[in-house]
């Protein structure tokens, strides 16, 4: 392992979940005996609310620094990724996301200054994964390179010659929040037709549940019985045993995701798209279709470009491995300035 060069704390703060890493600046992870140190507190954002987060913030770093792989004296700066809108040059959340209210109380910089002597970067965690993906993972190499994360909700990140591109606050490339429907009624954020008003997993679920009701055959029907609950995974191994509800579904969100995704390739012209979150844990049964329906909705579709659609190739880490190392990228530009 590394004994001289910077490492940050790279944190991810989820709705459900607070996790982290020691991160240097290649996006390596610290290791005790091969493995990575990863400290992880399951939380409910909703319920538990934000200072239970700044709490458990707190205690995962204090557990971190105490790693023996890594020297307290080289932890440079810390970074945390975290959902909702985030102003990066103060490190705050200005825009709560829905699942986990109250972050707009947290001075982050502040906040790493009195608990770990060291200063500390916020920015969105797709923005986060973005920057990891772009320069770690599926999207090295290319350029721009955007990137989605399916889960609860879509986010979006736009990484433009290796830098995120934050717009003229923080909330920039929320593709969840596109229209793919100007009839199609409220989205949770209060906007009109919104990918994420049926993209989301709670939506997606909900969706299941009324499809089990209305057909109580279908495979999906028998596979969350297996759960209790009409899972998203139920959805994708009733399609990959040719259930038509199943596919039917499947098929009618891939439209709204492709439609949503031409829109901003057409916008933005990436090289490439990376595709992560739980729900892009399904593999080809997502992608293959995804691409396939992708064309239609470009600009000039019988023109050169297409984007390439790709999975994310750094898990669950992503955000928290970009946190950190984007931590030290600014820590990098403040010192030589
Ligand atoms: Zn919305």
């Amino acid at each position: 392992m590394d004994n001289e060069s910077p490492w940050a704390l790279g944190l991810d703060i989820g709705g459900t979940k607070i996790v982290g890493g020691l991160v240097n600046a290649r996006g390596e992870l610290a290791t005790v005996h091969g493995k990575p140190i990863i400290i992880r507190y399951e939380y409910d954002g909703m319920t538990e609310g934000s200072s239970r987060a700044q709490e458990l913030l707190v205690r995962i770093g204090q557990e971190l620094l105490a790693v023996p792989t890594v020297s307290q004296a080289q932890i440079s700066a810390v970074g945390i990724g975290v959902a909702g809108t985030v102003d990066f040059t103060q490190g705050r959340v200005v825009i709560d996301s829905a699942n986990v209210p109250g972050m707009e109380e947290i001075d982050f910089p502040t906040l790493c200054i009195e608990q770990f002597g060291v200063p500390g970067y916020a920015d969105n965690d797709v923005n986060c994964a973005a920057y990891a993906e772009a320069h770690f993972g599926a999207g090295r190499g290319c350029n721009p390179v955007f990137c989605a994360t399916l889960g609860a909700g879509v986010g979006g990140g736009l990484i433009v010659a290796g830098q995120v591109y934050r717009g003229f606050f923080g909330s920039a490339m929320e593709i969840g929040h596109t229209v793919v429907n100007y009839q199609g009624g409220p989205c949770p954020c209060g906007g009109t037709g919104h990918l994420e008003k049926w993209f989301a997993t709670a939506a997606i679920e909900k969706r299941l549940a009324q499809a089990i009701q209305q057909h109580p055959n279908c495979l999906i029907g028998q596979y969350s019985a297996i759960v209790q609950r009409p899972r998203v995974e139920a959805l994708f191994a009733a399609v990959r045993d040719n259930d038509p509800v199943a596919q039917s579904i499947l098929d009618d969100l891939l439209e709204m995701l492709a439609a949503a995704l031409g829109t901003v390739s057409s916008l933005l012209v990436p090289e490439v798209v990376v595709i992560g979150g739980g729900i892009a844990q399904a593999g080809e049964v997502l992608f293959a279709p995804l691409r396939a329906k992708l064309p239609k909705y470009i600009a000039y579709p019988s023109g050169a470009y297409l984007p390439a659609i790709v999975p994310a190739a750094l898990g669950p880490e992503a955000t928290l491995i970009g946190a950190g190392a984007l931590a030290l990228a600014e820590r990098g530009k403040a010192k030589s300035s």
